[in-house]
């Protein structure tokens, strides 16, 4: 299958990637992620996506989102720094250096509006989950001035561009390279394999997933790992298919043969960087 349009990743090209910090770094120069996620009804996508983002690196995690999942972000992470929302603003949040938004939001008017606040911004994002299907129902995209990285499984995918999901899973290469160029955004795939596409560059093909990934809450793990190292620095096609990368074999680690939880995903990624690095 590889060929000049599309690559495998490998180890040493996604080790040699990842961020380390210098000796003079301070947490603010580490990167700053923000995570706009989870409503009252589903509060553990904003647990599961700050998880994910603080395990991955970055210097701080900021959780901007509604009391529910704010206090339970807040209960689980107390690295985390929350702003409770009441109204659907980023204002209050502080600086960030790249944003991520959708998982567990809902569709309704509040998310709708947090969406498009999120994408005014001038930092890199993220857009995944009810993010994406906003964006399918209109939120504007395409007009914003900084880089979009999209994280759609084949159902997110398919109410995006309009395609079948069955056409999409039959042809997973071609389809994420056509919304890429369509979409003018960087587009990871999500599925049994994660493939990365970006106008101009080889597709990127992830093979270090498990089929135990196929469990409630994993995508909005990897929606943070994506996320924390965006605001590391990294290009949404790197922080996609690094991400991804990381998130399989982050899973591999904690699954060993056997059932595993999303959580479980996410305290797994620091054991996937020691692996990666040859530290111990
Ligand atoms: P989501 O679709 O947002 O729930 O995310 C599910 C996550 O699990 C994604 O990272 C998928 O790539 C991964 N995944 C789902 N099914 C499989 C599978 N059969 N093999 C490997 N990874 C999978
Ligand atoms: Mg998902």
């Amino acid at each position: 299958l590889p060929g000049p349009d599309v690559t495998a990743l490998t180890r040493a090209g996604v080790a040699g990637r990842l961020p380390r910090p210098g000796h003079e770094t301070d947490k603010y120069r580490r990167g700053v992620v923000g995570i706009a996620a989870g409503s009252d009804q589903y509060t553990g996508a904003a647990v599961l996506a700050v998880g994910g983002a603080l395990r991955a690196g970055a210097g701080m995690v900021r959780y901007a989102g509604p009391g529910r999942p704010a206090a339970q972000v807040r209960a689980r992470w107390p690295e985390a720094v929350i702003t409770e929302l009441d109204e659907p603003s980023i204002d209050g949040v502080g600086r960030v250096q790249a944003w991520v938004v959708g998982p567990g939001l809902g569709t309704g008017r509040w998310a709708r509006e947090l969406v498009a606040r999120v994408l005014a911004s001038d930092v890199p994002v993220l857009v995944d989950a009810d993010g994406l299907n906003l964006v399918a129902k209109g939120v504007a995209l395409l007009r914003r001035t900084g880089p979009v990285l999209i994280t759609p499984h084949a159902g997110e995918l398919a109410r995006l561009t309009g395609a079948g999901r069955d056409e999409i899973e039959a042809g997973r290469l071609a389809h994420v390279r056509a919304a890429a160029a369509e979409l003018g955004v960087t587009v990871l795939l999500k599925g049994s394999t994660t493939v990365v596409a970006e106008e101009g560059s080889p597709v990127r093909v992830n093979g270090t997933g498990t089929p135990w990934l196929a469990a409630g809450g994993t995508g909005d793990v990897l929606s943070g790992i994506a996320g924390s190292l965006l605001a590391q620095g990294l290009s949404g096609y790197d922080a996609g298919s690094c991400g991804a990368y990381l998130h399989g074999l982050a899973a591999r680690i904690a699954a060993c043969g056997a059932p595993l939880t999303a959580a479980e995903v996410a305290e797994a990624v620091p054991a996937a960087i020691r692996a990666l690095s040859g530290e111990s």
